[in-house]
């Protein structure tokens, strides 16, 4: 079964590549542009995993990722904050709500797809 990976990110170019690194290595890609299309794409399925931006319209990637804590049967999807190298202070704070990890953007594209399968809880793991 393919892990599906929830992918919350409101830049077009980030998106782009995340996707297309993602589902050439076998997974299926859930998106969603801003924090709120986030908790409503969880609360219908629950994701895998969950890629999270951090600065983004309507709902920033703080709330969002405390809101999905909250929704049943996602309690314990990792929520992986995809932050700016510059921004230190937003990897902190993610780790304090309470992110499993974060990945530096600008996305490396030769260990993109390693980092994600490492947040991936173990049972989960494309076979592919
Ligand atoms: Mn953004």
């Amino acid at each position: 079964m393919k892990s599906r990976i929830l992918l919350v990110e409101d830049n077009e170019q980030n998106r782009y590549l995340a996707t297309f690194l993602l589902e050439q290595a076998g997974f299926t890609l859930v998106h969603a542009s801003d924090g709120r299309e986030a908790i409503e794409a969880a609360r219908r399925e629950p994701p895998d995993l969950v890629l999270m931006d951090i600065q983004m319209p309507e709902m920033d990637g703080y709330e969002a990722a405390q809101r999905l804590m909250e929704i049943d049967g996602c309690e314990k999807v990792p929520i992986v904050a995809v932050t700016s190298y510059a921004m230190a202070g937003d990897r902190a704070r993610a780790m304090k709500i309470g992110f499993a990890g974060y990945i530096e953007k600008p996305i490396e594209t030769t260990s993109f797809v390693e980092t994600v399968r490492h947040f991936l809880p173990a049972t989960k793991e494309v076979s592919s």
